[in-house]
Protein backbone atom coordinates (compact mmCIF):
# COMPACT_ATOMS: atom_id res chain seq x y z
CA UNK A 1 0.00 0.00 0.00
CA UNK A 2 1.19 3.27 -0.87
CA UNK A 3 2.43 5.51 2.18
CA UNK A 4 -0.26 8.11 3.10
CA UNK A 5 1.21 11.74 2.86
CA UNK A 6 -0.27 14.83 4.16
CA UNK A 7 1.34 17.16 2.40
CA UNK A 8 2.70 17.11 -0.96
CA UNK A 9 3.92 19.53 -2.97
CA UNK A 10 4.88 19.46 -6.96
CA UNK A 11 7.79 21.91 -8.83
CA UNK A 12 6.08 24.47 -5.31
CA UNK A 13 7.07 27.90 -6.94
CA UNK A 14 6.74 31.38 -4.86
CA UNK A 15 7.98 34.36 -6.27
CA UNK A 16 7.68 38.10 -4.40
CA UNK A 17 8.43 39.85 -7.36
CA UNK A 18 12.31 38.71 -8.42
CA UNK A 19 12.86 37.04 -5.34
CA UNK A 20 12.37 33.66 -5.51
CA UNK A 21 11.11 32.34 -2.06
CA UNK A 22 9.99 29.15 -3.22
CA UNK A 23 11.86 27.77 -6.09
CA UNK A 24 10.39 24.35 -7.22
CA UNK A 25 9.86 22.85 -3.88
CA UNK A 26 8.87 18.36 -4.09
CA UNK A 27 7.93 17.65 -0.57
CA UNK A 28 5.96 14.59 0.62
CA UNK A 29 5.08 14.57 4.45
CA UNK A 30 4.33 10.90 5.52
CA UNK A 31 1.26 10.39 8.04
CA UNK A 32 1.73 9.85 11.76
CA UNK A 33 4.90 11.56 11.91
CA UNK A 34 6.94 14.76 13.40
CA UNK A 35 8.42 15.74 10.28
CA UNK A 36 11.15 19.25 10.90
CA UNK A 37 11.36 21.58 7.96
CA UNK A 38 14.57 22.84 8.94
CA UNK A 39 16.24 25.61 7.16
CA UNK A 40 18.12 28.86 8.01
CA UNK A 41 16.43 32.08 8.19
CA UNK A 42 15.14 33.38 4.70
CA UNK A 43 14.89 29.68 3.74
CA UNK A 44 11.39 30.10 2.65
CA UNK A 45 9.90 28.17 5.52
CA UNK A 46 6.89 30.39 6.54
CA UNK A 47 6.52 31.50 2.76
CA UNK A 48 5.99 27.59 2.40
CA UNK A 49 3.65 27.30 5.49
CA UNK A 50 1.84 30.22 4.42
CA UNK A 51 1.10 29.04 0.74
CA UNK A 52 0.20 25.67 1.62
CA UNK A 53 -2.95 27.37 4.57
CA UNK A 54 -3.90 29.84 1.37
CA UNK A 55 -2.80 33.00 3.03
CA UNK A 56 -0.32 33.50 0.37
CA UNK A 57 -0.87 32.38 -3.52
CA UNK A 58 1.56 29.84 -5.20
CA UNK A 59 3.20 31.19 -8.48
CA UNK A 60 3.32 27.88 -10.07
CA UNK A 61 3.31 24.41 -9.09
CA UNK A 62 0.72 22.15 -7.35
CA UNK A 63 0.02 21.04 -3.72
CA UNK A 64 -2.35 18.11 -1.47
CA UNK A 65 -3.90 18.84 1.77
CA UNK A 66 -5.07 15.53 3.48
CA UNK A 67 -4.58 13.98 -0.11
CA UNK A 68 -6.36 17.07 -1.18
CA UNK A 69 -5.70 19.59 -3.79
CA UNK A 70 -5.42 22.67 -2.88
CA UNK A 71 -6.62 25.33 -3.41
CA UNK A 72 -9.36 23.78 -5.43
CA UNK A 73 -10.57 21.92 -2.14
CA UNK A 74 -8.77 24.26 0.89
CA UNK A 75 -11.65 24.31 2.59
CA UNK A 76 -12.44 20.89 3.14
CA UNK A 77 -8.91 20.12 3.48
CA UNK A 78 -8.68 23.00 6.27
CA UNK A 79 -11.10 21.32 8.70
CA UNK A 80 -9.23 18.72 10.17
CA UNK A 81 -5.57 21.04 9.73
CA UNK A 82 -5.14 22.95 12.53
CA UNK A 83 -2.09 25.78 12.25
CA UNK A 84 -0.01 28.45 14.36
CA UNK A 85 1.74 30.95 11.94
CA UNK A 86 2.42 33.92 14.22
CA UNK A 87 2.45 33.94 18.22
CA UNK A 88 -1.06 32.87 18.67
CA UNK A 89 -3.69 35.65 19.85
CA UNK A 90 -6.49 35.30 22.86
CA UNK A 91 -8.69 37.61 24.99
CA UNK A 92 -6.57 38.57 27.47
CA UNK A 93 -8.58 39.20 30.72
CA UNK A 94 -10.34 36.00 29.72
CA UNK A 95 -9.10 32.51 31.29
CA UNK A 96 -7.44 29.98 29.00
CA UNK A 97 -10.68 27.43 29.16
CA UNK A 98 -12.69 30.57 28.27
CA UNK A 99 -10.69 31.24 25.08
CA UNK A 100 -11.35 27.97 23.99
CA UNK A 101 -15.02 27.98 25.11
CA UNK A 102 -15.37 30.53 22.66
CA UNK A 103 -13.73 28.71 19.66
CA UNK A 104 -15.63 25.72 20.37
CA UNK A 105 -19.02 27.40 20.47
CA UNK A 106 -18.79 28.39 16.71
CA UNK A 107 -18.12 25.12 15.92
CA UNK A 108 -20.11 21.68 17.16
CA UNK A 109 -20.86 19.58 19.86
CA UNK A 110 -18.03 17.35 19.42
CA UNK A 111 -15.94 20.63 19.54
CA UNK A 112 -17.34 21.88 22.87
CA UNK A 113 -16.67 18.20 24.21
CA UNK A 114 -12.98 18.68 23.52
CA UNK A 115 -11.85 21.30 25.75
CA UNK A 116 -10.93 19.74 28.58
CA UNK A 117 -8.75 17.33 27.06
CA UNK A 118 -7.20 19.81 24.82
CA UNK A 119 -6.38 21.46 27.84
CA UNK A 120 -5.07 18.47 30.09
CA UNK A 121 -3.06 17.75 26.65
CA UNK A 122 -1.06 20.50 26.44
CA UNK A 123 -0.56 20.59 30.51
CA UNK A 124 -2.67 23.73 30.56
CA UNK A 125 -5.47 22.11 33.11
CA UNK A 126 -3.90 23.62 36.06
CA UNK A 127 -4.08 27.08 34.54
CA UNK A 128 -7.00 26.51 32.56
CA UNK A 129 -8.98 29.12 34.97
CA UNK A 130 -6.02 32.28 34.92
CA UNK A 131 -6.73 35.20 32.92
CA UNK A 132 -4.32 34.69 30.36
CA UNK A 133 -2.92 38.12 30.22
CA UNK A 134 -0.60 36.04 33.33
CA UNK A 135 0.28 33.24 31.11
CA UNK A 136 3.93 33.15 29.98
CA UNK A 137 4.88 33.01 25.99
CA UNK A 138 5.62 28.85 26.96
CA UNK A 139 1.54 28.58 27.82
CA UNK A 140 0.68 31.24 25.14
CA UNK A 141 2.16 28.61 22.73
CA UNK A 142 0.64 25.68 24.35
CA UNK A 143 -2.67 27.44 24.31
CA UNK A 144 -2.24 27.75 20.74
CA UNK A 145 -1.88 24.41 20.06
CA UNK A 146 -4.69 23.09 22.67
CA UNK A 147 -6.87 25.68 20.34
CA UNK A 148 -6.05 23.98 17.26
CA UNK A 149 -7.16 20.61 19.04
CA UNK A 150 -10.72 21.66 19.38
CA UNK A 151 -11.12 21.02 15.71
CA UNK A 152 -9.52 17.00 16.20
CA UNK A 153 -6.95 17.75 13.30
CA UNK A 154 -5.05 14.78 11.87
CA UNK A 155 -2.17 17.76 10.61
CA UNK A 156 -1.04 20.45 12.74
CA UNK A 157 1.57 22.92 10.97
CA UNK A 158 3.33 25.06 13.42
CA UNK A 159 6.13 27.85 12.34
CA UNK A 160 8.92 28.25 14.85
CA UNK A 161 6.97 27.02 17.68
CA UNK A 162 9.48 27.28 20.24
CA UNK A 163 11.04 30.74 19.45
CA UNK A 164 11.34 32.41 22.03
CA UNK A 165 10.70 29.86 24.68
CA UNK A 166 13.06 29.37 27.28
CA UNK A 167 14.84 25.35 28.08
CA UNK A 168 12.15 24.21 30.15
CA UNK A 169 9.33 25.83 28.15
CA UNK A 170 11.30 24.31 24.88
CA UNK A 171 11.50 20.77 26.88
CA UNK A 172 7.45 21.22 27.68
CA UNK A 173 6.76 21.78 24.34
CA UNK A 174 8.41 19.05 22.53
CA UNK A 175 6.61 16.42 24.96
CA UNK A 176 3.74 17.49 23.91
CA UNK A 177 4.12 17.49 20.24
CA UNK A 178 5.88 13.56 20.76
CA UNK A 179 2.55 12.53 23.11
CA UNK A 180 -0.03 14.13 19.81
CA UNK A 181 2.16 12.22 17.41
CA UNK A 182 3.07 8.79 19.47
CA UNK A 183 -0.21 8.73 21.49
CA UNK A 184 -2.95 10.64 19.37
CA UNK A 185 -1.45 8.92 16.11
CA UNK A 186 -1.79 13.49 14.41
CA UNK A 187 1.00 14.65 12.13
CA UNK A 188 2.85 17.24 13.23
CA UNK A 189 4.60 19.69 10.89
CA UNK A 190 7.07 22.19 12.12
CA UNK A 191 9.36 24.64 10.98
CA UNK A 192 12.87 25.47 12.82
CA UNK A 193 16.21 26.92 11.96
CA UNK A 194 17.82 24.61 14.53
CA UNK A 195 19.07 21.28 13.91
CA UNK A 196 18.99 19.96 17.76
CA UNK A 197 15.57 20.45 17.72
CA UNK A 198 14.30 18.84 14.55
CA UNK A 199 16.98 15.71 15.69
CA UNK A 200 15.02 15.77 19.38
CA UNK A 201 11.89 16.26 18.23
CA UNK A 202 11.24 15.07 14.76
CA UNK A 203 10.88 11.51 13.05
CA UNK A 204 11.63 12.82 9.53
CA UNK A 205 12.61 16.19 7.86
CA UNK A 206 13.45 18.31 4.86
CA UNK A 207 16.31 20.54 4.77
CA UNK A 208 15.53 23.69 3.10
CA UNK A 209 17.96 26.42 1.73
CA UNK A 210 17.44 29.16 -0.39
CA UNK A 211 13.71 27.92 -1.52
CA UNK A 212 14.67 24.39 -1.82
CA UNK A 213 14.41 21.08 -0.57
CA UNK A 214 17.78 19.68 -0.46
CA UNK A 215 17.10 16.93 1.21
CA UNK A 216 14.30 14.81 2.75
CA UNK A 217 14.11 11.39 4.71
CA UNK A 218 13.83 9.85 8.11
CA UNK A 219 16.50 11.26 10.63
CA UNK A 220 18.22 8.04 10.20
CA UNK A 221 18.41 8.52 6.57
CA UNK A 222 19.46 11.68 7.09
CA UNK A 223 22.14 11.20 9.63
CA UNK A 224 23.62 8.99 7.18
CA UNK A 225 22.63 5.73 9.37
CA UNK A 226 20.03 3.32 8.67
CA UNK A 227 19.55 2.58 5.01
CA UNK A 228 23.10 4.26 4.30
CA UNK A 229 23.75 6.97 1.90
CA UNK A 230 21.14 8.64 0.11
CA UNK A 231 23.02 11.58 -2.09
CA UNK A 232 25.05 10.54 -4.81
CA UNK A 233 27.60 12.28 -6.97
CA UNK A 234 26.83 11.74 -10.76
CA UNK A 235 29.76 12.14 -13.49
CA UNK A 236 28.05 12.70 -17.01
CA UNK A 237 29.05 13.90 -20.13
CA UNK A 238 25.85 16.02 -20.52
CA UNK A 239 24.61 17.82 -17.54
CA UNK A 240 21.49 19.47 -19.36
CA UNK A 241 20.64 15.85 -20.69
CA UNK A 242 21.10 13.99 -17.23
CA UNK A 243 18.70 16.42 -15.62
CA UNK A 244 16.27 16.20 -18.07
CA UNK A 245 16.07 12.84 -17.64
CA UNK A 246 16.13 12.85 -14.22
CA UNK A 247 13.15 15.87 -13.05
CA UNK A 248 10.54 14.28 -13.34
CA UNK A 249 11.30 11.24 -11.85
CA UNK A 250 9.50 11.18 -8.05
CA UNK A 251 12.24 9.19 -6.45
CA UNK A 252 14.61 12.19 -6.95
CA UNK A 253 14.77 14.53 -4.28
CA UNK A 254 17.32 17.62 -5.11
CA UNK A 255 18.90 17.62 -8.65
CA UNK A 256 22.07 19.84 -8.16
CA UNK A 257 25.18 21.14 -10.40
CA UNK A 258 28.08 20.91 -8.15
CA UNK A 259 31.95 20.84 -10.14
CA UNK A 260 30.76 19.95 -12.67
CA UNK A 261 28.91 16.97 -12.04
CA UNK A 262 25.49 16.43 -10.44
CA UNK A 263 24.45 15.76 -6.92
CA UNK A 264 21.48 13.34 -6.50
CA UNK A 265 19.58 13.50 -3.39
CA UNK A 266 17.10 10.36 -3.03
CA UNK A 267 14.90 8.99 0.14
CA UNK A 268 14.62 5.42 0.90
CA UNK A 269 16.72 2.64 -0.38
CA UNK A 270 20.54 3.28 -1.67
CA UNK A 271 20.09 0.50 -4.19
CA UNK A 272 18.09 3.68 -6.19
CA UNK A 273 21.50 4.61 -7.59
CA UNK A 274 22.06 1.98 -9.67
CA UNK A 275 18.66 2.75 -11.10
CA UNK A 276 19.40 5.85 -11.65
CA UNK A 277 22.19 5.15 -13.69
CA UNK A 278 19.99 2.65 -16.51
CA UNK A 279 17.76 5.93 -16.28
CA UNK A 280 20.55 7.85 -17.52
CA UNK A 281 22.13 5.67 -19.44
CA UNK A 282 18.91 4.91 -21.30
CA UNK A 283 18.60 8.68 -22.24
CA UNK A 284 21.97 8.01 -24.05
CA UNK A 285 23.62 10.11 -20.97
CA UNK A 286 27.00 8.78 -20.23
CA UNK A 287 28.11 7.82 -16.45
CA UNK A 288 31.64 8.25 -15.79
CA UNK A 289 31.45 8.34 -12.03
CA UNK A 290 28.59 7.67 -9.36
CA UNK A 291 29.69 8.08 -5.70
CA UNK A 292 27.97 8.08 -2.65
CA UNK A 293 28.03 10.90 -0.49
CA UNK A 294 28.23 10.32 3.25
CA UNK A 295 27.40 13.31 5.75
CA UNK A 296 26.22 13.91 8.72
CA UNK A 297 23.25 15.74 9.13
CA UNK A 298 25.19 18.41 11.04
CA UNK A 299 28.42 18.91 8.67
CA UNK A 300 25.47 19.08 6.19
CA UNK A 301 23.93 21.36 8.08
CA UNK A 302 26.05 23.42 9.28
CA UNK A 303 27.63 23.73 5.70
CA UNK A 304 24.09 25.37 4.94
CA UNK A 305 24.38 27.73 7.50
CA UNK A 306 28.21 28.80 7.64
CA UNK A 307 27.83 29.65 3.71
CA UNK A 308 25.02 31.58 4.22
CA UNK A 309 26.62 33.71 6.93
CA UNK A 310 29.80 33.95 4.93
CA UNK A 311 27.70 36.11 2.72
CA UNK A 312 27.62 40.22 3.21
CA UNK A 313 24.35 41.32 4.40
P1 LIG B 1 12.63 33.11 9.00
O1 LIG B 1 13.06 31.99 9.86
O2 LIG B 1 13.60 34.25 9.00
O3 LIG B 1 11.20 33.54 9.12
P2 LIG B 1 11.87 31.65 6.63
O4 LIG B 1 12.62 30.44 6.28
O5 LIG B 1 10.54 31.51 7.24
O6 LIG B 1 12.80 32.56 7.50
P3 LIG B 1 10.53 33.26 4.69
O7 LIG B 1 9.98 34.22 5.70
O8 LIG B 1 9.62 32.29 4.09
O9 LIG B 1 11.77 32.50 5.29
O10 LIG B 1 11.22 34.12 3.53
C1 LIG B 1 11.79 33.56 2.37
C2 LIG B 1 12.23 34.67 1.44
O11 LIG B 1 11.11 35.35 0.90
C3 LIG B 1 13.07 35.74 2.12
O12 LIG B 1 14.06 36.15 1.22
C4 LIG B 1 12.08 36.85 2.39
O13 LIG B 1 12.73 38.08 2.41
C5 LIG B 1 11.14 36.72 1.21
N1 LIG B 1 9.78 37.17 1.53
C6 LIG B 1 8.93 36.58 2.42
N2 LIG B 1 7.74 37.23 2.46
C7 LIG B 1 7.84 38.26 1.58
C8 LIG B 1 6.94 39.31 1.16
N3 LIG B 1 5.71 39.41 1.65
N4 LIG B 1 7.41 40.19 0.25
C9 LIG B 1 8.65 40.09 -0.27
N5 LIG B 1 9.54 39.13 0.08
C10 LIG B 1 9.14 38.23 0.99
Amino acid sequence: MPEELVVETEGLTKRFGARVALDGVDLSVPAGVAFGFLGPNGAGKTTLIRTLLGLTRASAGSMKLLGLPVPEQRARALQRVGAIVEEPRFHPHLTGRQNLQIIAAARDEAARGRVDGALRRVGLADRADDKVKGYSLGMRQRLGVARCLIADPHLLILDEPTNGLDPAGIQEFRAMIRGLVVEEGRTVFLSSHLLDEVEKTCDAAAIVDQGRVLVQGTMDQLKGTGTGANEVIVGVDDLDAAQRALADDPRVGALNEADGALRVTFAGDPAFAAELNRILVQAGVAVYRLEPVRQSLEQRFLEITSRLEAVPA
